[in-house]
């Protein structure tokens, strides 16, 4: 059984419903439990495309499929749930990243592990830092890294509406 951490992010549609749906998908999945799920929170886009504010959260989930298979079911998730993206870093109605599989460390064509942006976007360290149980590896990196990007990128909690 390994452990994973998810990152989840919608800007287009009903972001809410998106996210709270490709949770439900996770869920659904036989070889996958999923542990805990953080708070939303409402984000500016970073990386330069001019688009809506998105939603983020993370996901922890242990699972019995290996990394490549999982990422092969976020794969699918997306497409249910109808990604469409036209432009690179620009408006999705979903996306979901592995960012941390147990301790891997690896970079192929197809998975990167830990995700090669984790620590310079807070919209993915502020979600993870309410679920990754202090124990974890990464943990102080990932204080380290939120702490290292202040409030440079906004952030705040989503209030629901
Ligand atoms: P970013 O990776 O910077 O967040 P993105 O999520 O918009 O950008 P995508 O188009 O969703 O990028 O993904 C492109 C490819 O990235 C995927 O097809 C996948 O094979 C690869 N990839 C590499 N590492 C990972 C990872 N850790 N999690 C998810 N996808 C990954
Ligand atoms: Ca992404
Ligand atoms: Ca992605």
């Amino acid at each position: 059984m390994a452990t994973a951490y998810l990152s989840i992010g919608a800007n287009l549609g009903d972001r809410l419903q998106q996210l709270n749906q490709a949770i439900a998908l996770l869920k659904a999945q036989p070889e996958i439990l999923v542990t805990k799920v953080s708070p939303f929170y409402e984000t500016a886009p970073v990386g330069g495309v001019v688009q809506d504010d998105f939603l983020n959260g993370a996901v922890a989930l242990e699972t019995t499929l290996e990394p490549l298979a999982l990422l092969a079911v976020i794969h699918d998730i997306e497409q249910q749930l109808h990604r469409v993206r036209k432009v690179h870093w620009g408006p999705r109605t979903i996306d979901l990243d592995i960012v941390f599989f147990d301790q891997l460390s690896q970079k192929t064509a197809a998975l990167t592990l830990p995700h090669p942006e984790v620590y310079n976007r807070r919209f993915v360290l502020v979600p993870l830092l309410d679920i990754l149980p202090k124990t974890s590896v990464y943990y102080s990196k990932v204080v380290q890294a939120n702490a290292r990007l202040g409030d440079s990128q906004r952030l705040q909690v989503f209030n629901g509406v």
